[in-house]
């Protein structure tokens, strides 16, 4: 099939056995392939809908601005989807996000803002001042300009009821038993969890809570508090946003660094994946929920980014060490072959 443009590129991801996750678990589970995305991670499909929808509403015209606050991916999809359309991207991304994802943002063209990493609550943060600035570039924009608002615009959540969640049912021809992943925005995790659950009631749906997000105790206990830290990025909501309103998943778990990175580390060496860090806290999810879920089930999440956006900290020995976190044998091996 030919595509006439990027953003015809943007889904349809394959679906990946996960051999050692499946073998100790006997479980099947499979990874959806969303870092084979044109931008490499599951945002393309949040970026893609909310254009299109500014569209549809009339808010997004040629030569438009479009202005976000993000950890990074989303600004990728943003961008790319917004070159190919012809809209110009602002990007306000915390200064704590890796250099890999902001030289991508630079180099797909975006007009990039860091920002310090503050808490929601403080004004300062990046969503808020990506919301401030949206507000002033759309009185003195001559062609305006938009904030995708991906945390609190619900088409986010809408691009994964219409194209992933239908996607995984069929590739798994409606055999799918589990589905779990870890919130940024929620988007994917209500998207899909919404989709499954109108064609199989039963279908279990799990959220993977990273350390430091404050969900998991949400769900479990009713209360938002928030334990620890974690290294990985895009992941670890402090509130409900809209895009989980109305949604709550099925079981909770919560998951350490130290649970995920060696998963990342093994799929990389084992299996041939190369992925981010909030993979590794979905696979690591997907193991409980089947632990949980007992043999012979079919349990899907989302390999949501390729690896090489962190290779300054989930791939660097020095980082991992800064951190106390296990670094692979493999990474550190140079080559004694006499050439
Ligand atoms: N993984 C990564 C690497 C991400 O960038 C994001 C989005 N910020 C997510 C997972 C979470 O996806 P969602 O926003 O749909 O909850």
């Amino acid at each position: 099939m030919i595509h006439q443009r990027v953003d015809e590129a943007i889904g349809n991801t394959p679906m990946i056995r996960l051999r050692k996750a499946s073998e100790i678990t006997g479980c099947t589970i499979l990874g959806k392939a969303e870092f084979m995305n044109p931008g490499q991670s599951v945002k393309d499909r949040a970026a893609l809908f909310i254009i299109r929808d500014a569209e549809r509403r009339g808010l997004l015209r040629p030569g438009g601005v479009i202005v976000e606050g993000t950890a990074g991916n989303t600004g990728i999809g943003l961008a790319l989807v917004g070159n190919a359309l012809g809209y110009r991207t602002v990007i306000v991304i915390p200064d704590t996000q890796t250099q890999e994802k902001k030289d991508m943002l630079r180099l797909c063209g975006a007009e990039l803002i860091e920002v310090p990493a503050v808490p929601y609550a403080n004004p300062n943060n990046y969503v808020k001042v990506s919301g401030r600035l949206a507000e002033r570039l759309a009185a003195s924009e001559p062609n305006g300009a938009i904030w995708a608002n991906q945390f609190d615009n619900v088409a986010n959540r809408q691009g994964h009821v219409e194209t992933t969640g239908p996607e995984i049912w069929d590739q798994t021809g409606g055999k799918v038993d589990g589905f779990i992943c870890a919130v940024g925005t929620g988007g994917t995790l209500a998207g899909v969890g919404m989709a499954l659950k109108e064609r199989n009631p039963r279908v279990k749906i799990g959220l993977a809570d990273p350390m430091g997000a404050a969900l998991y105790n949400y769900y479990t206990a009713g209360e938002l508090k928030a334990e620890g830290s974690s290294i990985t990025e895009g992941i670890g909501q402090g509130r409900i946003t809209k895009n989980l309103e109305g949604f709550a998943p099925d079981a909770a778990f919560r998951i350490s660094d130290e649970e995920a990175l060696p998963i990342i580390f093994d799929l990389l060496e084992n299996e041939g994946l190369c992925l981010g860090g909030s993979s590794g806290i979905n696979v690591a999810g997907a193991i409980r929920l089947a632990k949980d879920m007992g043999p012979g089930h079919t349990i899907v999440t989302v390999l949501c980014d390729y690896g090489t956006r962190y290779q300054s900290k989930l791939f660097n020995p020095a980082f991992l060490r800064s951190k106390n976190l296990p670094v692979p044998a493999w990474l550190e091996r140079t080559s004694t072959l006499d050439p």
